[in-house]
């Protein structure tokens, strides 16, 4: 029995995944619109600082993963004093603060964009004056989807940039002019083995993905460059499940480079093209990962275009699953709000 923290679409595709390996799923998460529910064999539905109802589902299940990198300290540290927590809650302590992942990711001898630690009015306008505009003003913890960032334009006026994020402590990064924004999906497990998926390519609105496609438009160098990188990254972190390594791709005369932009410690969005277009899915790669199983192959199907829908996107649902070769994939959520992932398609071709 896998417990699985979250219960929204990753964690139901988890479910999913677990199925034809056997293997049953126990669902935590608090009240709310949980889709992995319908799926799972079991679910708690409490809150993250629940002490006793946290303790009991440590008591029901062999390994506790989870969907999301904001899972609480507590709660990781409650769990793991009584059950395997994979990955290892030390991967989410590296993730969920800028500061500290950029710093990791930087020692690694990986490039990043510039940074600088922002925790007041004064530092912001110190920072700015060294990085430049534009910059990004973006703070240290839970920000997801571009939420909790500012772009310091030439007019922005920094008071106002610092109040937008919550006046918390924040880094200053140097605005990338990217040609691309790629990512890897990695495995890793208890063995030290890991295995890289082809590099994705992706495009967001509004900073919510929309578009991921195989192979990324980038050179075989720039590929492998990435894979080791993120293998790199796992190795560092004793990583054991699946995570997602995201990089600006840039240009600087005929040369292409990469700048890793963050790490998800967790199965990632732009992973989803590996239901349908590869031999193991990233979230059947996660389950044995973290159940002690050997990895599985990663190897591509074809030529890859993966889309979300995101809010009204599924109201033409009865088109998109009469389209050939379409796999169509409906999270079965119950409210759609402009900008919520609905679900997604891929198309995969030989
Ligand atoms: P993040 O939450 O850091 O992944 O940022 C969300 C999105 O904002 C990225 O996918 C980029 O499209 C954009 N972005 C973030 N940081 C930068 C940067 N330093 N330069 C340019 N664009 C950025």
């Amino acid at each position: 029995m896998i417990g699985i923290l979250g219960g929204g679409q990753l964690a139901r595709m988890m479910v999913l995944a677990a199925a034809p390996l056997g293997l049953k799923c126990h669902i935590y998460a608090p009240e709310g619109d949980n889709p992995a529910f319908d799926v799972a064999a079991a679910k708690t539905i409490a809150p993250y600082e629940d002490h006793a109802a946290l303790e009991r589902f440590a008591r029901a299940v062999d390994v506790v993963t989870y969907e999301f990198e904001n899972v609480p300290a507590k709660t990781a540290e409650i769990l793991s004093s009584l059950v395997e927590v994979l990955p290892q809650p030390c991967a989410l302590e590296t993730t969920q603060d800028r500061l500290i992942e950029k710093s990791f990711i930087r020692d690694l001898g990986l490039a990043v964009p510039d940074f600088i630690a922002v925790d007041s009015p004064e530092s912001l306008s110190k920072a700015v004056a060294q990085l430049g505009r534009p910059s990004v003003l973006k703070t240290r913890r839970f920000g997801y989807d571009g939420k909790g960032q500012v772009i310091i334009k030439s007019e922005t006026n920094l008071d106002e940039a610092w109040a937008g994020i919550g006046k918390a402590p924040a880094i200053l990064e140097q605005f990338i002019p990217f040609e691309r924004e790629v990512s890897v999906i990695a495995a890793r497990n208890a063995l030290g083995d890991v295995v890289t998926y082809d590099v994705c390519e992706n495009r967001h609105a509004h900073h919510i993905l929309t578009e991921t496609t195989l192979p990324a438009r980038i050179s075989a160098e720039t590929e492998q460059g990435a894979k080791d990188a993120a293998s790199r990254i796992g190795a560092a972190l004793n990583y054991v499940g699946v995570f997602a390594v995201e990089f600006f791709v840039g240009v600087s005369g005929a040369q292409e480079f990469l700048l890793v932009n963050e790490i998800a410690p967790r199965v990632h969005n732009s992973g989803h093209w590996t239901i349908d277009g590869a031999e193991t899915s990233q979230f059947e790669q996660h389950i044995r990962a973290i159940s002690g199983w050997l990895l599985g192959s990663v190897k591509r199907l074809g030529r890859i275009e993966m889309r979300n829908l995101i809010g009204g996107d599924t109201d033409g649902w009865h088109d998109l699953v009469t389209e050939p070769g379409l796999h169509v994939h409906l999270y079965g959520k119950a409210e759609s709000r402009p900008g919520r992932k609905m679900g997604h398609v891929t198309r995969v071709t030989i």
